[in-house]
């Protein structure tokens, strides 16, 4: 099967003109000139802030993408001063350029905190007005929650408190505050931190992050199935079989076992990215493309999904965990050996789940959605499978019945867009052989890239809420989760359901039968 990943015929590549001159592609960076700023991170001294967000900063700040002036206050209860915030910030790596970024780490700062104290916190509002003075920020805010989640509602409260969350009339200057993955553990808590969230700051100030949604190839589905005429008439159930979105992961937990234990794949994965996917592919076309429209549709989507059938939950789940196997001829342990897991750990690493959305465009088509770790491929993807020809006129030549077209949406590692469709073998016989129409996104295209945190940090930065998650999204999505993550978790037997596969392999055996086609997730 994974042959099939190289396209055999690459002649029939679309050949994409690179229309786009340089100047295009600048402006597709940022809409205009940003407000000055500062970005204040709490939990600056974590894995988060400098494996992503330094990295994501420092590209903008060579692409121009960074407001002037820009500056971080990085916080923590770590004893740090600026000098040594900025050598932590850049340890062991190597940014290419190093006058460059002498220049970009000038703008950060650090600021101890207590989060155990409401005068600690009264003391950052007293630093950050410090900074702005002397730095002109304006002061414009974005606080960026970068700590482990249970501490989410503490920080929520008190900068509410404290009146941190204030802002100007107009949103002038303006105070935003940036959630990261996972918002919050179960629909209780998702509301109760919704509630406080509420208390200190509007709805239009709050960014719950989802690094997924902000990647360029998601992005793409909605221009891809709303800025061409010929995908949408045919897209609903009158000619789509089914639809299979996977996000395939090589990785097994590596360091994160303390957070994995409490959320599992479908906290981790389902109640938002594999969702978010799903809402991008189902949604109905927003009137006109402004955060609240597109975000209004994805709810919709969200809240026609038929409630997941607790009592025969078999039928319509699988769920795995990674036993001990090899990856790429090396061999890993089981994820009940890894650092910190419960060796009788049930958490699972792997699902399979068939959804339905009830609605007129999509009844009766399932949706499947899979994800796990320690699979053999780096992979996420909509497949889209298309019914097959109503009536075959080759019948009688052909042995085979003819397949069906799928058109492949690749998100990660390929970005790609393909179709496959049947063409006739040069010959004197009728044989048939299924080709791939394919479009590289990146293929001739030569201006700034954003990654996903790039594009989510400008998103904020520019107020642009279209890819974050609104409360009412959230809190559609956990209560669809929550009875499947309850029905798992509190039956009488909850490792019953639970099949070990082994490392390397692409899921427990009983997947194949739930969904119809198993190339369609493992290519
Ligand atoms: P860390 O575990 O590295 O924690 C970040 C910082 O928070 C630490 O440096 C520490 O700073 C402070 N901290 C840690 N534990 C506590 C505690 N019990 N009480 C108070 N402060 C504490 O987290 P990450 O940087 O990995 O992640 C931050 C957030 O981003 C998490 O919510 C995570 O789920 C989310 N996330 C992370 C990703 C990643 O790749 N790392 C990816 C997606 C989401 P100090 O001791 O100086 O106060």
């Amino acid at each position: 099967m994974k042959e099939d990943l190289k396209n055999p015929h690459p002649g029939l590549e679309t050949v994409v003109q690179g229309l786009a001159q340089a100047s295009e592609h600048a402006s597709c960076l940022v809409k205009g000139p940003l407000d000055p700023c500062i970005l204040v991170i709490m939990g600056a001294s974590g894995d988060l802030t400098t494996r992503k967000l330094v990295p994501a900063l420092f590209n903008l700040f060579m692409n121009k993408g960074l407001p002037k002036p820009f500056l971080v206050a990085g916080c923590g209860r770590t004893p740090l001063d600026d000098p040594a915030f900025r050598e932590h910030i850049g340890a062991g790596r190597d940014f290419g350029d190093p006058r460059a970024w002498t220049e970009f780490a000038a703008a950060f700062h650090y600021v101890q905190v207590d989060y155990d104290s409401e005068a600690s916190i009264r003391s950052l509002a007293d630093r950050l007005a410090e900074l702005d003075a002397r730095h002109h920020t304006g002061g414009n805010r974005i606080f960026y929650l970068a700590t482990p989640p249970s501490l989410y509602q503490t920080l929520a409260d008190l900068l509410g408190r404290v009146g941190l969350g204030a802002q100007g009339r107009g949103g002038r200057p303006f105070t935003r505050i940036v959630i990261e993955k996972p918002f919050s553990h179960d629909l209780e808590t998702a509301v109760q931190l919704n509630r406080i969230l509420a208390r200190g700051f509007e709805e239009s100030q709050i960014f719950r992050i989802d690094h997924y949604v902000a990647k360029e190839t998601v992005q793409n589905i909605l221009v891809f199935r709303f800025a061409n005429a010929i995908f949408e008439p045919i897209w609903d159930r009158r000619f789509i079989d089914y639809v299979s979105i996977t996000a395939a992961e090589t990785l097994g937990v590596e360091h994160r076992a303390g957070y994995y234990e409490q959320a599992g794949v479908l906290r981790d994965m389902f109640q938002n990215h594999m969702l978010q996917l799903l809402a991008m592919c189902a949604m109905e076309p927003p009137a006109r493309f402004e955060p609240d429209r597109v975000r209004d549709e994805k709810v919709k989507a969200f809240r026609s999904l038929r409630p997941f059938p607790a009592d025969r939950l078999d039928d319509h789940l699988v769920l795995g965990q990674y036993g001990s196997g090899k990856m790429n001829d090396r061999p890993v342990q089981a994820y009940r050996e890894e650092p910190g897991v419960d060796p009788g750990s049930i958490v699972p690493t792997f699902a399979m789940m068939r959804v339905f959305i009830d609605n007129w465009r999509w009844q009766g088509v399932p949706f499947y959605l899979t994800s796990g770790k320690r699979l053999p491929g780096k992979l996420t993807q909509i497949a889209i499978r298309f019914k097959r020809v109503p009536h075959s006129m080759f019948r009688h030549v052909l042995t085979e019945t003819v397949p069906a077209n799928v058109l492949t949406l690749g998100i990660q590692p390929e970005e790609t867009i393909r179709l496959t469709f049947q063409t006739k073998n040069p010959g004197a016989e009728v044989c048939l052989r299924t080709v791939r129409l394919e479009f590289d996104y990146l293929k001739d295209y030569d201006g700034p890239v954003l990654d996903a945190y790039e594009k989510a940090l400008l998103d904020c930065m520019q107020g642009d809420q279209m890819l974050f998650w609104r409360q009412d999204g959230v809190e559609a999505c956990w209560s669809f989760i929550m009875p499947v993550i309850e029905a798992c978790e509190q039956c009488q037997d909850p490792g019953r359901r639970l099949r070990v596969y082994p490392a390397g392999t692409w899921g427990p055996p009983g997947a194949e039968t739930l969904l119809p086609d198993t190339a369609l997730w493992r290519t």
